[in-house]
């Protein structure tokens, strides 16, 4: 890493929106400014903003322990011009992991005594916690909630409209968190966009497989097109057990055409006008 303080940021302005996506390093395992963080009250609410990235994580989450790359600076943001926007971050990812119960504990315990895993490598990653990351986040609306509503619908995203190959004005692909689960698989969350002459599209995935047990994909999906007043937002939560899939070893490293093979545990639509 040539630079590790550099953060790059990047802004497109289309149609009502402003986005600006923004990259920077890996948040660091301890306070970088304590002289400063120290002397704030930290139950004072309004002080966040001013906390380091690390106090601020400390301060707002409860997770016993953070994925192994926490990549907190990094940012899509999304404003309209109405005073209201949807953002993607990792922190408000993270908030919604169960910082309480290992959800997967019966699950991986039979899984890799069945593989014969040795039980001081199960201790690593088998924690109190959510040690998966698990998270059903759907990017964070702000502003004024006078001028947005949401809804559910039965609108659903025209996936043929966006085969057609179009022009892409903007891209931006930026990681989230990812974690390595001790050496027995991967969890990551990123978020992409893309913006063609029509319309946009961003995709938050949260990926996880966990070696020898099950791989799940859950994917926020938001699509708007100029001219309408509003986005439409699919949440999709797929997941199968390895055992039960007849895929290639490389297939279960690569969600992207992973998607097609797995069944889907639940979905929802909505509608954000405005
Ligand atoms: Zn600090």
């Amino acid at each position: 890493m040539a630079n590790v303080e550099a953060v790059q940021k990047s802004s497109f302005t289309f149609d009502s929106w402003v986005v600006d996506a923004r990259k920077s390093h890996i948040l660091q395992s301890r306070c970088t400014q304590p002289l400063h963080c120290d002397s704030l009250n930290k139950e004072d609410v309004s002080i966040s903003n001013t906390l380091c990235d690390f106090c601020q994580y400390e301060k707002e989450l409860e997770l016993p322990q953070l994925p192994e790359m926490t990549f907190a600076s990094n940012c899509i943001r999304l404003e309209h011009d109405k005073g209201f926007g949807i953002e993607f971050n990792a922190l408000d990812a993270l908030k919604l992991v169960d910082s309480k119960n290992d959800v997967m504990k019966v699950a991986v315990a039979e899984a890799w005594q069945e593989s014969r895993m040795d039980d001081s490598k199960i201790k690593d990653v088998v924690k109190p916690f959510d040690w998966t990351y698990s998270t059903h986040y759907k990017g964070t609306l702000f502003g004024n909630r006078e001028v947005y509503k949401v809804t559910p619908t039965d609108e659903k995203i025209n996936v043929e409209k966006l085969k057609v190959k179009s022009k892409i004005l903007f891209y931006q692909d930026i990681i989230l968190f990812e974690d390595e689960l001790a050496d027995n698989g991967t969890a990551q969350c990123s978020v992409k966009i893309r913006i063609m002459p029509d319309s946009f599209f961003i995709l938050l995935r949260y990926f996880l497989r966990v070696d020898n047990l099950l791989v799940r994909i859950i994917d926020t999906r938001i699509y708007y097109e100029v001219g309408k007043n509003y986005l439409l937002r699919e949440h999709m939560v797929k997941e199968n057990k390895i055992k039960d899939l007849k895929v290639s070893l490389a297939l279960l490293s690569n969600p992207q055409d992973l998607w097609d093979h797995l069944s889907t545990a639940s979905s929802d639509y909505d509608k954000i006008e405005f």
